[in-house]
């Protein structure tokens, strides 16, 4: 099934997770990761490395995990692959503490 990155990822871009893709299908922008759906290849081995459980695979393709997957297409087509992790942001602490992972 597709995984996804969801709104959890936020403010934060600890990108652990883009280490641990083997083949390589995370893009970035100035806030949040999204996972092309072209080139993942649904292994789950970024799943556990999000400190903020952004990342989930898609079950039952409910609207909002269809709304989900067609953001994260839409704009992993236009921005550049990452794929060594960043210092995470400023506000990143704070936001992992308002979602309950600190
Ligand atoms: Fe990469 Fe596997 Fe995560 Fe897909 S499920 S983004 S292939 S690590």
């Amino acid at each position: 099934m597709p995984h996804i990155v969801n709104d959890n990822c936020r403010l934060c871009l600890f990108t652990d997770c883009v280490e641990h893709c083997p083949v390589h299908c995370f893009h970035a922008d100035e806030e949040r990761t999204y996972i092309d759906p072209e080139v993942c290849i649904d292994c789950s081995a970024c799943v556990p490395a999000c400190p903020v459980q952004a990342i989930s695979e898609v079950v039952d393709f409910s609207e909002e995990e269809e709304r989900w997957i067609e953001l994260n297409r839409s704009f992993a087509q236009r921005l550049p692959v990452i794929s060594d992790k960043r210092s995470p942001l400023p506000t990143a602490e704070a936001q992992r503490e308002a979602l309950g992972f600190a």
